[in-house]
């Protein structure tokens, strides 16, 4: 019998342009993005080629999943090795990589134990079971009846639970029953939170900074305030960092800026080094002993291949370069914005190598803004509005981060 002709998918899709491409996914893909007009074939570093050879800088690192570059050659190595070794277990066996993930990832995070997932959303939900269980088992809440506080503007992910306590219609409209037990009160609004919170609350979960609301950041002494009143009300203080964690800010954690110590972390995103997806729910070991064996669990989570990689990424972390770069970079991100506010931008928020950008509505919405960048070279994603994001990779250098600047400076002054 003779084997039957090989053929390769890239082979195939090379011979096939963007405009080609974009359109034969329209029939079978499911239209629950809308992407910019790009089609990615390859990448390094800060960069990404498309499939007709133009070079994008990539001012968003698949939304900081990307925190180390594109294919970063230690990550890859990495990955490179354990794919030579073991790739999958299950939870039902051992894994000789998962031991030293969790010990690295407790250690860099100062916390005791690690709940590995392997999508954002799913350490969340993650984290919401821990903390109902808690409030049940520990706390002492009546059955069925714990309530989580959330903030409005929130962005946890995509599960139906999740999005039963988002304010984004967008995100909610259509998808209901939703799951009950949330309170949602305005970010950054001590007062409010505190009223919030009764016998019943087993934890407050917020974003350190709220990323896909714009990257909105919380006045100086918002988190230690939620540390210093869930401490007082016996509630869990739950941090996703899933976007603002790993490097981002200038520091390991977001939370790190006021030196607060959540009780559960969330982490993903970069935490697979953008080859894996790969999270973790970190924590105190009181809370996190809640679980027992059969209660919760993923036939990936905590897979080699993703402790390989994780515990790669927690080496490049674990010699501050990459937070001290983000920080540094994070100085030039911020003045290059301010020589921009008053002509064109409204006015940002920025922390360490991740900004908000408000554009002037009058110029173009920020998917207008986008595409507009897009034909200078530089890819880029809006939120809400007229609001663009940046989040170039911690990789990035000084006249890369030049040049997105200035080709921001470029679209304001042409007009999009
Ligand atoms: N939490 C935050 C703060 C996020 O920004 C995201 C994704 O953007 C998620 C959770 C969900 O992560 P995933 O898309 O991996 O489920």
């Amino acid at each position: 019998m003779t084997a039957p002709a090989r053929v390769s998918n890239s082979a195939v899709d090379a011979a096939r342009g963007s405009a080609e491409l974009i359109r034969a996914e329209a029939p079978v893909l499911a239209h629950n993005y809308h992407p910019l007009p790009v089609v990615v074939a390859h990448a390094e570093g800060a960069w990404v080629e498309d499939v007709e050879g133009r070079r994008y800088l990539d001012m968003l690192a698949g939304y900081s999943a990307l925190n180390f570059g594109h294919r970063n050659p230690v990550l890859i190595e990495a990955a490179h090795r354990q794919l030579d070794r073991l790739t999958l277990t299950s939870r039902a066996f051992h894994n000789d990589r998962l031991a030293g993930f969790a010990e690295s990832l407790a250690e860099l995070t100062g916390q005791d134990m690690v709940l590995p997932m392997n999508t954002g959303a799913e350490a969340v939900e993650s984290a919401i079971k821990v903390a109902r269980k808690w409030a049940y088992e520990v706390k002492g809440v009546e059955p069925g009846r714990a309530t989580i506080v959330v903030a409005a503007d929130n962005f946890h992910g995509r599960t139906t639970t999740i999005v039963s306590f988002s304010t984004d219609e967008t995100a909610r409209a259509g998808f209901g029953p939703f799951t009950p037990g949330f309170r949602v009160v305005p970010y950054n609004d001590l007062a409010a939170l505190e009223a919030a919170i009764d016998e019943t609350t087993a934890a407050v979960l917020i974003e350190p900074i709220q990323g896909e609301a714009g990257v909105v950041i919380p006045d100086d002494g918002y988190l230690a305030g939620v540390r210093e009143l869930t401490l007082r009300t016996n509630c869990l203080f739950v941090a996703d960092e899933i976007q603002s964690g790993l490097g981002r800010t200038g520091t390991t954690l977001a939370v790190d800026h006021e030196s607060v110590v959540p009780d559960l972390v969330l982490l993903g995103k970069a935490l697979g080094g953008g080859i894996v997806p790969v999270s973790a729910v970190v924590g105190r070991r009181d809370v996190m002993e809640v679980l027992r064996p059969g209660e919760h669990g993923s036939t990936f989570g905590g897979n080699p291949l993703a402790a390989a990689v994780g515990s790669a990424v927690v080496g490049l972390l674990r010699t501050g370069a990459y937070q001290r770069r983000a920080a540094a970079l994070g100085v030039l991100l911020r003045d290059g914005l301010t020589t921009l506010v008053g002509r064109g931008v409204v006015g940002f928020r920025s922390r360490g190598l991740w900004a908000g950008v408000d554009i002037d509505p009058s110029i173009g919405t920020g998917r207008e803004i986008s595409q507009a960048l897009m034909g200078e070279g530089i890819l880029v994603k809006d939120t809400h509005g007229s609001t663009i994001r940046l989040a170039p990779p911690l990789t990035i250098t000084e006249d890369e981060l030049g040049t997105a600047v200035g080709a921001l400076e470029k679209v304001l002054t042409q007009g999009v």
